[in-house]
């Protein structure tokens, strides 16, 4: 079966300069090659703390970025160079929910309109009364009342913004949406409402999500397969219950450590605190990006960087304690 996306060593680099007349002094390695595929009707969660380059990983996948290197592949088809013009069908095919709902909708416009925009974007051709009936059933399919679409953003809450935001990101009927911390902005109370909408729309439209957060609990709840960022690069991956249950590389172990998830192989857990920031990816540590910070490092770690390897089934990972291809659980390495 052919994937619905099929990203393979993608990267996106920023040249660092101080001004725009100084010369490049070096790289911001965002995205550092990172492969993944998300099949039709599959959701891949993709975490890590803010700084490791999770959010542009799903900006570079929707070509909002232009990727530095590697290739994205959408039902089989390179669109890695495809020029305006030609990614123009694949951009109805792919769509994002932003983070932040107070600022990702104009405020000068109705909501009515900004959720018919792309719509008109896209070259639509029917009427405005027919845009406006198609504009109304959105907004009935995402918990809005359809009377509301005159009013501007600022007379709606978070959540209600929120889902005026997915509306928008329908309107074109996606396969793909990315969600960049799309619950991230939101009371908690608010965030289960939007991810089980979500949910919702992924049963009907059997829709594909690349779900970017850093919050582990969320990601758990609506992910089939998780993939673990850290500094540009995929630490590990796989399927959620293999991931929640035993993660395999320590950076998914400290930050499973630190969520409060009511697991059963949570609670026997060990406690490990992540000390310190992510390190800059203008200038990574050397070996492993995460021996900084990782309690199992040793020498090695600093020195060699470990490849991304599948240990177990479905399930891999980059740390030299799995190097003999062997899964076991971690608290057993220390
Ligand atoms: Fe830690 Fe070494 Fe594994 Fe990196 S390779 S995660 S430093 S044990």
């Amino acid at each position: 079966m052919t994937a619905l996306i099929e990203v393979q060593d993608l990267k996106k680099h920023f040249p660092v300069q101080k001004s725009s007349f100084s010369r490049v002094s070096g790289q911001v390695r965002a995205v550092d090659g990172v492969s993944f595929h998300i099949n039709a009707g599959e959701t891949l969660g993709l975490v890590g703390e803010s700084g490791c380059g999770k959010s542009t990983a799903g900006r570079t996948l929707l070509k909002l970025l232009e990727p530095t290197g590697g290739s994205i592949k959408v039902s089989g088809t390179d669109i890695t160079n495809l020029d305006r013009e030609a990614m123009r069908p694949y951009r109805r095919r792919m769509q994002m929910i932003y983070q932040d709902p107070y600022a990702s909708l104009n405020p000068r416009m109705s909501v009515g309109d900004i959720v018919s925009e792309p719509l008109v974007i896209h070259g639509d051709t029917s009427s405005r009364a027919e845009r406006r009936e198609k504009v109304a059933t959105l907004f009935e399919r995402v918990g809005l009342r359809p009377r509301l679409m005159d009013s501007y953003p600022h007379e709606f809450s978070g959540g209600q913004r929120q889902r005026i935001g997915i509306a928008r990101a329908l309107a074109l009927g996606p396969e793909l949406i990315v969600g960049d911390e799309p619950v991230s902005a939101l009371d908690v109370s608010i965030q289960a409402q939007i991810v089980n909408l979500m949910m919702d729309l992924q049963e009907e439209f059997n829709l594909s999500y690349l779900f970017v957060a850093h919050d582990l609990a969320v990601v758990e709840h609506i992910s089939h397969r998780v993939a673990v960022m850290y500094l540009g690069r995929i630490v590990e991956m796989t399927d959620k219950t293999s991931l929640f249950e035993m993660p395999l590389h320590p950076y998914t172990e400290a930050l499973l450590s630190a969520a409060p998830i009511a697991r059963s192989g949570a609670r026997n857990r060990r406690r490990i605190i992540l000390t310190g920031d992510v390190p800059s990816p203008i200038s990574p540590p050397t070996g492993c990006h995460f021996h900084t910070r990782c309690p199992y490092a040793t020498a090695r770690c600093k020195a060699e960087a470990p490849a991304l390897r599948e240990v177990a089934p479905g399930h891999v990972a980059a740390c030299h304690l799995h190097d003999n291809g062997v899964a076991f659980p971690l608290g057993q390495a220390a």
